[in-house]
């Protein structure tokens, strides 16, 4: 029974405090009753539950152990929200029309509902939609790749469309096209749930300064140079890349290694 954890309120089982999960139902175990008056939580050092701790074990017990099944992508320059789309997506798991359809929730229409020019799958939000296509051309122009290059599959690219001989610079490219499919799926339902959709060019920054952020804050080693970022990210290859005799290459103004 729980009481009291929040500031009092009435006596609750905690099946119905945390729901049926096995794992919630693991993490409330370690609730215990030390004496008459007070409750300790001993999965927190300082014994005082948190939901901000409840939070992230949550997220640990649930979604860190799928991310690390057999095959799953991990990169630790993206949030964890990303990861976790970008393993929904390669396993056709976001609910775009035709994935709804399959499981029998009945929408009366499996089109696009962006550009009415196709059925609604992963492949098609994320990569053949015209909306998606204008992002991942601005995108592909950003980084001088040749735009005939651009991914028309989830399963095709996301996993295996990188081909870079740093591991670091193949970990930023990889970090650009998950917050890439991440940005089109937001604004996809924003346009679905009637709110206001961004433009092509605004995303594109949004992309650029958000993997910025990501990358400068969770590398230990990498420390990118804004107007370098934006004007030429390609040049990371040779500027990360060791030289024959050790040293690194061209571009140490720009990207500091620490
Ligand atoms: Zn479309």
């Amino acid at each position: 029974m729980v009481r009291k954890l929040f500031g009092g309120g009435p006596v609750i089982s905690l099946v119905d405090f945390m729901g049926t999960s096995p794992t919630l139902l693991m993490l409330c175990q370690v609730l215990y009753l030390r004496n008459s008056d007070a409750w300790t939580w001993t999965l927190a050092n300082n014994g005082i539950f948190s939901i901000k701790k409840l939070t992230t074990l949550i997220d640990c017990a649930t979604f860190r152990s799928e991310l690390n099944l057999p095959g799953t992508l991990i990169n630790k320059m993206v949030p964890l929200k990303i990861e976790l789309f970008i393993w929904r997506a390669r396993r056709h798991r976001i609910p775009v029309r035709v994935e709804l359809d399959k499981r029998e929730i009945d929408l009366g229409y499996i089109r696009c509902p962006i550009c009415d020019d196709g059925l609604e799958d992963v492949d098609h939000a994320l990569f053949k939609c015209k909306f998606a296509n204008e992002i991942w051309l601005r995108v592909f122009k950003w980084w001088k790749f040749d735009q005939a290059n651009i991914p028309l599959s989830v399963d095709c690219f996301i996993g295996n469309g990188f081909n870079f001989q740093n591991t670091s610079v193949k970990e930023i490219w990889q970090s650009v096209v998950w917050d890439t499919c991440y940005t089109i799926w937001n604004n996809r339902n924003a346009t679905v749930f009637g709110k206001s959709k961004m433009g092509s060019a605004m995303i594109l920054s949004e992309i650029q300064l958000r993997c910025f952020e990501w990358i400068n804050n969770r590398s230990k080693s990498i420390s990118l140079d804004w107007n370098s970022w934006l004007t030429n990210p390609i040049n990371l290859e040779s500027q990360l890349t060791p030289s024959a005799n050790g040293f690194l290459g061209m571009g140490q103004i720009s990207v500091q290694i620490l």
